[in-house]
């Protein structure tokens, strides 16, 4: 890391303005993020307000434009979507436009302005130049982090680079430098020399999106479109979409159980190629042997239930066949799906408790429906892998109800499923899970590819932090949230289609997850200082983020709250939401021009939380 410079080759060390070392010192990256980053080197991006000292690379100077933005040669959506991070905010503060040009080594020389290069090696030539010359060792970065690097030229132009090995990590890059580091001054934009590393500690990240529950099957495609741009926003690549329900199958026409939703075939394929663009991987989402759709096919075929039960067998042939058939047809309808996210029905008594499934195994406790149930999986999975061997499937375990003391499950699922294809989702916050004596071994020892999942809609933002680094710790692949709004959303909005994203509270649950899923060492103060850079001005009251944290838990906490619990009740929050819009009032005086989100973020808050408690 702090050899970056003296390897620089052609530039020499006294040419960089910043060198890693120097840069890491000031960014106060804790120690805890070090010791998370299994496996990488740095996952700071810095904290904001520390390295003011160092000079500035100026974008925008004098009122005048004083940078190039140097552009992959062929852009995606991605890398568009990352120099717009950059151009927009130029847009906004200074008012003008940053020109661009097609990457190319000839730029390299003397180059008349400033320059912004933004790329990999196979999109951008410079990038590639670069970073050979230049040692760069952007293996390090992996799938999607990067490597920032400023240096200057001897007749004072100074050069940015912004380096990763896909445009995912380019937004990254682009979306932190925009957030964290550009700065807005009378009339320049400017940010401060900087040489980092960075990536994410916790390589899946994600929802779980239930678009079938309550409002949300009515959803248009404008209104998913919004969703996975906010995805994008929050630094996801993966979802498990829920389609059983609102899938028009023709083998199974009693499964479309929401007339009532826009979505057509054509519409869910127009989302699922706007989600790749975006870097978002599109898992279908399905029950198996249960849930919306499933359980409709299940009245009209009584050959697939045991005798007395209503909810389709795991062990009858009859019922298998069923539920390939149907999951099959769902897969040959969107091929083009990176796979399937299979939700069996175990909770509750939402399973099968006929003798055939409930035959016990041994004296442990094993079950033959724990067997049938991934034997099923296996065998549908290796069918599908006949026609895409790239499909993934991702697979909820850890119902304490049904599998808790069935060893054999677990034992199964470690010695026989080990194919990297298969993706684990501990959904019931178990931590270890029984091994073949029925002692509890950790996650990670199950598989390579376990998911920890949570309603992080309903959590404090500092329990969102925990959980991320319990993740990291337990050094499983993925940390999976919920998005489903028709089932709850903790908060006053349920009933709106679509569901606010960008306000409170969801607005802030987002920006802690993005933050704390990249980098699970952050402090709560740290996390405080980025959510005033992003979302206020300099110089406002460090009090309006504790506003913003303190209403999105009377947003959490209140009986109109869905779903409701106790808390917060209207004599209690007249007082606190008349003292916190005078102080919103005041700090809003303090900034020129436009008022930052984070001031409208509170203002609309206190404004539907008084709507609903009734307060005039
Ligand atoms: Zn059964």
């Amino acid at each position: 890391m702090n050899s970056e410079a003296d390897r620089s080759g052609t530039l020499g060390r006294r040419a960089f303005l910043g060198t890693a070392s120097a840069s890491l010192a000031l960014m106060g990256v804790p120690v805890q993020a070090a010791i998370l980053s299994n496996p990488g080197k740095v996952l700071e991006v810095g904290t904001p307000g520390t390295i003011n000292k160092q000079p500035s690379v100026f974008l925008t100077r004098d009122g005048r434009v004083a940078a190039t933005v140097v552009r992959p040669v062929e852009p995606t959506v991605l890398s568009r979507m990352a120099e717009e991070r950059i151009t927009s905010f130029v847009k906004r503060h200074a008012n003008l436009v940053l020109p661009s040009l097609e990457g190319s080594t000839t730029l390299s020389v003397r180059p008349p302005t400033n320059l912004v290069v933004l790329g990999t090696p196979k999109s951008n030539p410079l990038i590639a130049k670069w970073v050979e010359e230049y040692h760069i060792e952007l293996e390090q970065a992996g799938a999607e982090g990067y490597a920032l690097r400023t240096w200057n030229y001897p007749n004072g132009t100074c050069c940015v680079l912004i380096a990763s090995n896909s445009d995912k990590g380019v937004f990254h890059a682009a979306t932190h430098l925009t957030e964290f580091w550009l700065k807005a001054e009378a009339d320049s934009v400017a940010f401060p020399t900087l040489s980092t590393d960075a990536r994410p500690a916790i390589p899946l990240r994600g929802t779980y999106n239930l678009a079938c529950w309550g409002l949300a099957p009515r959803y248009s495609l404008t209104d998913w479109k919004n969703v996975v741009d906010a995805m994008a926003e929050d630094h996801m690549n993966f979802v498990l979409f829920w389609l059983a329900g609102l899938f028009r199958s023709k083998r199974f026409p009693e499964s479309f159980i929401y007339p009532e939703t826009p979505l057509t075939n054509d519409d869910i394929h127009v989302l699922i190629k706007y989600a790749q663009d975006r870097g978002i991987r599109v898992y279908l989402g399905s029950g198996a042997f249960a849930w919306f759709g499933q359980d409709q096919i299940a009245i009209y075929h009584p050959e697939a239930r045991e005798i007395g039960q209503s909810v389709l067998c795991r062990t009858l042939p009859a019922s298998r066949r069923i539920v390939d058939d149907y999951l099959s047809e769902l897969h040959d309808t969107f091929p083009e799906a990176d796979g399937m996210y299979l939700e069996i029905g175990c909770e509750g008594d939402y399973h099968c408790r006929g003798p055939l499934c409930q035959k016990f195994l041994d004296e442990f406790g094993s079950k033959q429906i724990g067997q049938s149930e991934l034997s099923f999986l296996r065998e549908f999975s290796e069918k599908l892998w006949k026609r895409n061997p790239e499909l993934r499937f991702f697979w909820p375990i850890g119902y304490p109800e049904a599998h808790a003391w069935d060893v054999r499950y677990y034992e199964e699922i470690r010695k026989h499923m080990a194919d990297p294809r298969y993706y684990w989702v501990e959904v019931r916050q178990n931590w270890q899970l029984p091994g073949a004596i029925g002692s509890l071994r950790p996650l990670n020892q199950l598989s390579k590819n376990v998911l920890h999942w949570d309603q992080y809609y309903r959590m404090p933002l500092l329990d969102i932090r925990d959980q991320a680094r319990r993740v990291a710790e337990a050094g499983i692949s993925g940390y999976a949230v919920a998005y489903e709004p028709g089932a709850a959303s903790a908060s006053v909005y349920g009933d709106r289609i679509p569901f606010p994203i960008d306000l409170l509270p969801y607005r802030l649950t987002r920006f802690a997850y993005r933050e704390f899923a990249w980098n699970p060492g952050l402090s709560w103060n740290e996390f405080r200082a980025r959510v005033h850079k992003k979302f206020l001005a300099p110089g406002m009251s460090q009090d309006l983020v504790d506003i913003m944290v303190t209403l999105r838990d009377f947003m959490r906490d209140g009986p109109a709250s869905q779903p409701p619990t106790v808390g917060v009740n209207a004599e209690n929050l007249r007082p606190r939401l008349a003292a916190m819009e005078a102080e919103v009032h005041t700090e809003k005086g303090t900034s020129l021009g436009n008022p930052p989100e984070g001031v409208t973020l509170i203002e609309t808050c206190i404004r539907d939380l008084r709507a609903a408690y009734h307060i005039e």
